[in-house]
């Protein structure tokens, strides 16, 4: 029977405005460039997860303007049910203002508007569908009383629960054991194990395998953790496998991350049982992404990542850990 991939999470205009140099305070600078386009890491997520080649349905709140209809459309076009997005009237649709300066380097002002509207009562009339064999994917963009209620009432269901801690943890409302995969990279990581009490107590920082190991123990749950270039570890039981990213010339890493939590969840969710091997995919897309400029439009379709997927594999230092 087919699967679905339900995304509980944010959807974002993004604005992104080429300048010189960032203003100081005070000072007004011209853009050179102006680009709007669909955002947000739920939104992202959906597209790579669709573009992996899975049914994705999105949960998730657009305001009543035309930033909503072109998010909306962005995720259609992708081939994402947006039937559950719910338009919320009397507020703006989710806004990231990003500047970037001559030498590449962002800065990033966000406004939740919808995303923060998100509700219980959504998520239970989107998810009311899922079923053992689908998958529930979330971020932590939305409110987090929200994601936990989501994570919670897909369990119930049977469904398997992926949770992207990103951006990094406050609290550890979310960080429950109705997850089953824990995706995050290394700054996430490193919060994540100090809210769940596995970092190491003494100021002393455990190395990655290391954090991933006591996290997953706490957590009872498969930890994937990210490390850019390097690649990723991921605990397979009381061992802690890295996975090597493909080597690339990387242009902008932007939806890096996304890409390959969507790929990972569309690889679960197809019943890929072998999780080096939905990794080892998920790495070769994300490495697509980074030689590409922009965030969802640089997120690549299945069919484009065959001749990057010949150079991936999972690297050979798995690491034995009691
Ligand atoms: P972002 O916030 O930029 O979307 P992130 O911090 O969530 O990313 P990263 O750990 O930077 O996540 O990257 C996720 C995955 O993308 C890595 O595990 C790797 O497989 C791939 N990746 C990232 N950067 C590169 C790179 N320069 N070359 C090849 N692959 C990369």
């Amino acid at each position: 029977m087919p699967t679905t991939v339900f995304v509980v999470g944010s959807l974002n205009a993004d604005q992104l405005l080429e300048v010189p140099a960032f203003p100081a305070a005070g000072e007004t600078v011209l853009a050179s460039d102006v680009l709007i386009t669909a955002g947000g890491k739920g939104g992202n997520q959906a597209v790579a997860a669709a573009r992996a080649g899975a049914a994705v349905v999105m949960i998730g709140a657009l305001g009543d303007d035309a930033h909503g209809v072109l998010v909306r459309r962005a995720l259609t076009e992708s081939g994402v049910d947006t039937r559950w997005v719910r338009t919320a009237d009397g507020t703006h649709t989710g806004t990231a203002v990003v500047a970037v300066e001559a030498g590449g380097e962002n800065r990033i002002i966000v406004a939740s508007g919808a995303n923060a509207r998100l509700t219980s009562q959504d998520v239970e009339a989107g998810l009311a569908g899922a079923a053992p064999g689908d998958l529930v994917l979330l971020q932590l963009e939305t409110p987090v009383a929200v994601v936990a209620h989501a994570a919670r009432f897909a369990k119930e269901r049977g469904a398997t629960v992926v949770l992207n801690a990103a951006p990094a943890p406050a609290d550890s409302g979310c960080l429950t054991t109705d997850i089953d995969v824990l995706v995050v990279n290394q700054v996430e990581m490193r919060a994540v194990a100090e809210l769940v009490g596995a970092g190491t107590g003494t100021g002393e920082t455990r190395d990655v395998p290391g954090t991933v190991l006591a996290t997953s123990r706490t957590l009872n749950c498969v930890v994937v953790c990210t490390t850019g270039a390097d690649g990723a570890y991921v605990n397979v039981g009381d061992r802690v496998a890295h996975i090597s990213a493909v080597q690339v010339t990387a242009v902008d890493t932007t939806a890096a991350g996304d890409t390959y939590t969507g790929y990972l969840a569309a690889a679960l969710a197809r019943g890929e049982t072998d999780l080096t091997a939905a990794l080892t995919t998920a790495s070769a897309a994300a490495a697509v992404t980074v030689t590409r400029r922009g965030a969802m439009a640089s997120i690549p379709y299945a069919h484009e990542i065959g001749p990057v997927a010949a150079h991936a594999g999972p690297g050979t230092d798995s690491t034995q850990l009691t």
